[in-house]
């Protein structure tokens, strides 16, 4: 019999066996459950197995280059390949690879990182508290935010008001904050005391209002909401400033701060998950600055390590803190990992890099405004009936017809399929139901964009020829 073919594992670190593609992908389908995975349908294709990466590419193990045009999941803001990033991992291991911050203990990279995140993020956030995912950042607001409630003697301030397709993670708390259909339909959820209103999405609810009517309609679901719902019973608004995996919606003018008026006029808090918008991603340090947001609290993940390792966090505004410290006793929440070390260290070291290379500056100024002209080059095509974004995040919504504004049936189909397209040519972009999302990371060039963007339009030409 002939030894399988041995696959591209030039990089891999020596502890791993050197095995073949084939080999690899029985294994994966023998044990792992991936996540937000149909398994029957991956059993049967095979996954594809990234084996190294540098700059804005991938290499899968059988030695081919992927452009990466979503930066991982919106999170490798730096780009691959990092040396920095490993010698500050490893500098931070060699000197103490672990300890928390429970009990009055503390290590000099969460110190050093929450003082740096406190000078990077709207005025007024001066509290910092550490987790490891964007899911459990935003599990602890929600435990925070009714903390902060019940200390102010309105514990009946309990809904949390979200958006429909607003995305906030994969924890059940999470899970039901967020306004993804599918997934809280799963497992028995949702909980109570979670409401949501339409997202902002012009494309779909107000395609025939100016943009500036729609921003104000928009915003006005949030009172109707609150009106139903009672303003003495609502704790929160929560929002990703521009709305991420749920189909890259951008706020339309004046909504956001319509937002703000409706949020302060009712002492509601305002939260802003920047999960995917900070860390340049929209051409400032984060989207409340794009659009003017004074946000109570702020969730940051993703970016704050470029994903190099799992860290984020919740930035706490002075009302809410004042009132935790002053009145709250013991906060009984908390992680094994929160403000790792190590994981502080790389954020730190992932800061640093961003604001030498002037990264987010570059963003706003130059390679921000150039995908989106490339992008409207798009507007065109049949099957595009919208172009949006900001920064570098950027969404090609599909339609089934622009005359009629139909959409597609089942939703999702095409997207996928334009998808699978722009994969098997080597370019990552995703499909979010039938929009074309792209988040490459903040150092990708104009020749790669150029690329990515061709990639787009060829798969869409090849998607219109598909369809039945
Ligand atoms: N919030 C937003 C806006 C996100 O996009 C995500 C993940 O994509 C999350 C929260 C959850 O983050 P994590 O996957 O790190 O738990």
């Amino acid at each position: 019999m002939t030894p399988p073919a041995a696959s591209d594992a030039s990089a891999l670190p020596a502890a791993l066996p050197t095995r073949s593609t084939a080999e690899w992908r029985a294994l994966d389908a023998a044990h792992a459950l991936h996540p937000f995975t149909d398994y029957k349908a991956l059993a049967a294709e095979g996954s594809r197995i990234i084996t190294r990466a540098d700059g804005v590419y991938l290499w899968d193990s059988e030695g081919t280059r992927i452009l990466d045009g979503m930066a991982g999941l919106w999170c490798v803001n730096a780009g691959y390949g990092r040396r920095e990033l490993v010698d500050a991992a490893a500098r931070q291991m060699t000197a103490l690879p672990y300890y928390n911050l429970f009990f009055k203990t503390a290590t000099p990279p969460a110190i050093e990182l929450a003082r740096k995140l406190v000078e990077l993020t709207p005025a007024g956030l001066n509290h910092v508290f550490f987790t490891n995912s964007g899911s459990e950042a935003n599990d602890t607001v929600i435990r925070m935010v009714r903390q902060y409630w019940a200390l102010e003697d309105q514990p009946e301030r309990r809904v949390i008001i979200g958006r429909h397709n607003g995305y906030h993670g994969s924890t059940v708390a999470a899970t039901a904050m967020g306004g993804m259909g599918a997934m809280r339909r799963q497992g028995g959820l949702p909980l109570p005391d979670f409401e949501h209103i339409r997202e902002p999405n012009r494309l779909r609810y107000g395609p025939d209002q100016s943009p500036e009517d729609f921003g104000r309609a928009a915003a006005g679901w949030l009172e109707e909401a609150i009106q139903a719902i009672g303003p003495g019973r609502v704790a929160a608004f929560i929002g990703e400033p521009i709305q991420g995996a749920g189909g890259l919606i951008v706020p339309p003018p004046g909504y956001w701060a319509e937002i703000q008026r409706i949020c302060a006029n009712h002492g509601i808090l305002l939260i802003a998950d920047e999960v995917i918008c900070g860390f340049g991603r929209t051409g400032r340090w984060f989207g409340s600055q794009t659009f003017d947001i004074r946000p109570d609290i702020m969730t940051l993940a993703k970016g704050l390590s470029s994903g190099y390792l799992p860290i984020a966090a919740v930035m706490v505004g002075d009302r809410v803190s004042r009132t935790l410290i002053d009145k709250g006793g013991e906060f009984i929440h908390g992680f094994t990992y929160s403000g790792h070390p190590t994981a502080c260290a790389v954020a730190l070291e992932n800061i640093s890099i961003l604001e030498r290379e002037g990264l987010v500056d570059r963003v706003r100024e130059d390679i921000g405004p150039f995908l989106m002209e490339r992008l409207e080059g798009l507007r065109d095509h049949p099957l595009v009936g919208e172009v949006r974004g900001k920064g570098l995040m950027a969404g090609v919504e599909l339609i089934r017809d622009k005359d009629q504004h139909s959409f597609f049936a089942p939703v999702g189909r095409v997207g996928t399929r334009c998808r699978d397209h722009c994969f098997s040519n080597n370019v990552v972009i995703r499909a979010v139901e039938d929009t074309m999302v792209m988040a490459p990371p903040l150092i990708i060039t104009r020749d790669q964009i150029e690329t990515m963007v061709d990639t787009l339009a060829r798969a869409l030409d090849r998607t219109q020829r598909d369809l039945p």
